[in-house]
């Protein structure tokens, strides 16, 4: 089998004792229904997801001992279509990050619209440290075990963090097999080769940018010799430095695991990139300073895009966040604490569910192309991205300043009242 080249992305550790995410996403689900006097019937059902899969994943691995991994895929919600989120392969993935993850993933579709519900996967692993054999055999037995559970109309899973269009492409081929025959819609964000959209594998980063751009606007605050600082060098965190430049903006510094560099001059992107494939990491690149992941995310810039994982942003540095604009391109980076700091001192936060939905509104699109046995341009498909994002983007200011909320508030105020619009239309049965 041909194996899809991707750069494996890196990401920053949570430090300290991380708050726990599921609490975070309750609590946000909390303010939110009293923000929008939910309807109680509907609260009450969004309290805990609709289904909750673990599974143990014994795999041989290469020195021909078995090893047992523990793997999760979480239902949150399918009120408003098929489940739809992504499968994260990382050693400090928990069951209730993944509730969490599948919970913000239900509010996303419902954010710019797409008719899905959410849900997402994870499993317990060190990917950094399995060669592509292991990680082919963990993702194949992973895939047997919700296989039943899985499909083009019940829950279409598609990467995350540390997995990739040559996992997705694992996972068409093991759910293929089981059925008889091949299932590319069972899966987004797969290799462009077995259906894959033209433009998914950067249509984070993309949307991201997008967000940004329009936060920009709202500021009245020009891009044009504007400054930002990207932190996670992965997927989102690179691409969208590539896209901020594109639109004249400055990347000044950027970070990973490791830690960050900084240039006043501005960084090359497409450099960061190659020094950290030749190296394993953005440290070290010439003419570069070196800081720390703290330093960067308290640097003094007008956009910052936290692009790793949750809890980047908490009640400890908050305070100290220069910029105008934070815009989320990680799950959860901002914490329910630091959200209030950042308001208190009139930072505009783009948040997650806005900020991060063009990969899931292009999975959307690569669904609906493999449905159709169709195949579009990547302008077409750019150009449907955009309209998505504009106008969620759009609805969601607008929300926010309906209810004189900040804008995750009105974001999670649209998304949630979408969502329990659809669960008291259906009703209850049996
Ligand atoms: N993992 C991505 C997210 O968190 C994409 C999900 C998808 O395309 O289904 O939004």
């Amino acid at each position: 089998m041909t194996t899809v080249q991707r750069s494996v992305p890196r990401v920053p550790m949570v430090s300290g004792s991380a708050p726990n995410p599921y609490e975070n996403a309750m609590k946000q689900l909390e303010n939110t229904a009293s923000l929008i006097k939910l309807d109680s019937d509907a609260h009450e059902m969004l309290k805990q997801p609709k289904r909750i899969l673990s599974v143990s994943i014994p795999i041989k691995m290469d020195n021909g001992r078995v090893k047992n991994f523990q793997g999760y895929r979480v239902q949150f919600s399918d009120a408003r279509g098929p489940f739809k989120g992504g499968i994260r392969y990382h050693p400090n993935v928990t069951l209730d990050e993944v509730k969490a993850l599948a919970a913000w993933m239900t509010w996303k579709c419902a954010v710019v619209d797409i008719p899905y519900g959410g849900s997402k996967g994870g499993v317990v692993c060190d990917p950094k440290n399995m060669s592509l054999g292991e990680k082919e055999r963990l993702t194949r037995r992973y895939t047997s075990a919700i296989a039943d559970f899985i499909g083009p109309y019940r829950d279409v899973p598609a990467p995350d963090v540390y997995t990739d269009p040559q996992t997705m492409a694992w996972i068409l081929d093991t759910y293929s097999q089981i059925h008889g025959y091949q299932v590319p819609e069972v899966v987004t964000g797969k290799p462009i080769s077995l259906g894959g959209s033209e433009g998914r594998l950067n249509s984070t980063s993309r949307g991201c940018v997008i967000a940004a751009r329009e936060a920009a606007r709202s500021l009245k605050l020009n891009l044009k010799g504007a400054t930002a600082a990207v932190q996670g060098y992965g997927n989102v965190g690179s691409w969208s430095a590539v896209f901020l430049k594109e639109l004249g903006v400055k990347v000044v510094a950027v970070s990973d695991s490791k830690d960050g560099i900084m240039s006043k001059q501005g960084l090359d992107p497409r450099k960061v990139q190659l020094h950290k494939d030749k190296t394993g990491s953005v440290v070290g690149l010439e003419g570069t300073q070196e800081i720390s992941n703290e330093e960067l995310l308290e640097s003094e810039v007008d956009i910052l895009i936290p692009a790793a994982l949750e809890n980047a942003i908490t009640d400890r540095n908050a305070s100290r966040i220069k910029a105008k604009i934070v815009c989320e391109g990680a799950n959860g980076p901002t914490t329910p604490e630091a959200d209030k700091i950042l308001e208190n001192n009139k930072v505009l936060v783009v948040p997650d569910i806005l900020a991060n939905a063009g990969g899931v509104t292009v999975s959307y699109l690569e669904w609906v192309q493999n449905l159709n046995r169709e195949h579009w341009t990547e302008a077409e498909v750019n150009e449907k991205l955009e309209q998505k994002m504009v106008s969620a983007f759009k609805s969601t200011f607008e929300t926010a300043r309906r209810y004189n909320v900040p804008m995750r508030d009105g974001a999670l105020a649209l998304a949630v009242g979408r969502v329990s619009e659809a669960i008291r239309t259906l009703g209850i049965w049996p």
